[in-house]
């Protein structure tokens, strides 16, 4: 494959974020959360370049079946738990621990006697997507202690679902929630996602649960991954494919929205929507060309963005242009085009080449370009 749109993975980056996590924690272990594909990453190298992570999280067991596929054994935890009570039998042969958030889950627990399962239980601390209700929760507790399918004392955790704010009312509340039903019950407790473990002390308990931080990106409002002492795994890039020029007033690309302003030079690069590159990035949001500043002008297609040279005439086809990664925060495209880093992360598509690097690896360095999943 010739077209130069890439998405390079750096999994030196990758473990750098996992230090950093954990300097942010100490006392915390970590759980790292590889669900989507690692946030569109890869699973595969992801887990196999974080097997220093106390534990992994994913979403569902397919996901924690690729895990174990790519030869990688650290305990692996269902977010969602089991889907089906098959899952049970399928989680306990492979070291998988589940989440309980649910009466249903509960019943095919009950119902379970094959190998013992380690046993998260979920309250809904204000969230309202998983988890017991308050009211339910001692009661599912309760219910667990004379299970013979749970293996040890279940673990307790909860969702914070406005950490990334600055006003901490609502997180407060959570964990006080969270603490009136936990605090006198044993078993180690989880609260804090990547926005707790950055924001919030107070929410760190036994086991953080980032997953934005590994990639390198902050949720926070005013924040981006660099200020934070993280670096960006992924580097979305390609080339200029076409260098041309606009007369004044000419309009450029679908709807002719953007019109030069004088007589210009202009680039067309080959990446758009059908790579991941976000649809509604307005003209103005930055692009890197040769290493330098520029602007996104006109619509983004399927295939294709312009980028503005008048400050660089002398640029030709065939030089580099960085999307998000490395010299450009994925943070400001996310902010410019009106959605978040983690759905820019998660929908790089098919058609971009993944290459993987590996610079930590003990024997020196190897440089793998593969497809990720
Ligand atoms: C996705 C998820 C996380 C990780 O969230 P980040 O914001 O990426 O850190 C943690 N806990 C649960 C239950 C999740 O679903």
């Amino acid at each position: 494959m010739t077209r130069a749109t890439r998405a390079d993975i750096h999994l030196d980056a990758l473990r750098h974020n996992l230090v950093a996590i954990r300097k942010r924690a100490p006392g915390s272990r970590v759980l790292a959360v590889i669900k989507a594909n690692a946030y569109g990453h890869g699973i595969e190298s992801v887990s196999r370049a974080l097997k220093d992570a106390d534990a992994f999280a994913v979403a569902c067991i397919d996901e924690a079946m690729r895990v174990r596929s790519a030869g990688v054994n650290n305990a692996v935890v269902l977010l969602e738990g089991v889907f089906t009570p098959e899952e049970q039998a399928q989680a306990a042969a492979n070291n998988f621990e589940i989440v309980v958030h649910c009466a249903r889950q509960l019943e095919w627990l009950r119902a379970y006697s094959g190998t013992p399962l380690k046993v998260w239980l979920k309250l809904d601390s204000g969230m309202n997507r998983l988890g017991f209700k308050p009211e339910d929760f001692r009661a599912a507790w309760d219910a667990l202690q004379d299970m013979k399918g749970v293996d040890g004392t279940p673990r307790q955790m909860t969702h914070l679902a406005r950490a990334d704010e600055r006003d901490i009312g609502f997180t407060t509340r959570q964990l006080q929630v969270f603490d009136e039903l936990t605090a006198n019950l044993p078993g180690e407790k989880s609260v804090a996602n990547s926005a707790g473990t950055l924001a919030f002390p107070e929410t760190h308990r036994d086991w953080v649960r980032p997953g934005g931080l590994l990639y390198g990106v902050s949720p926070l409002d005013d924040s981006h991954g660099i200020a934070e002492g993280l670096l960006p795994v992924m580097t979305v890039s390609t080339e200029l494919i076409a260098v041309k020029r606009l007369q004044t007033g000419e309009a450029i690309g679908y709807g002719g929205q953007w019109r030069a302003p004088e007589a210009m030079s202009y680039g067309v690069a080959a990446i758009g929507y059908g790579d991941g590159y976000p649809r509604h990035a307005p003209s103005g949001t930055t692009v890197l060309v040769n290493d330098r500043r520029t602007a996104l002008i006109g619509r983004v297609s399927m295939d294709m963005i312009a980028v503005d040279l008048r400050e660089q005439p002398e640029a030709t086809a065939g030089d580099p242009v960085v999307l998000w990664g490395r010299g450009l925060p994925l943070e400001e495209l996310a902010n410019s085009s009106g959605t978040i880093t983690y759905e820019l992360l998660c929908g790089v598509t098919q058609r971009v080449n993944f290459a993987v690097h590996d610079h930590g690896e003990a024997g020196g360095s190897r440089n793998k370009n593969k497809k990720a999943g």
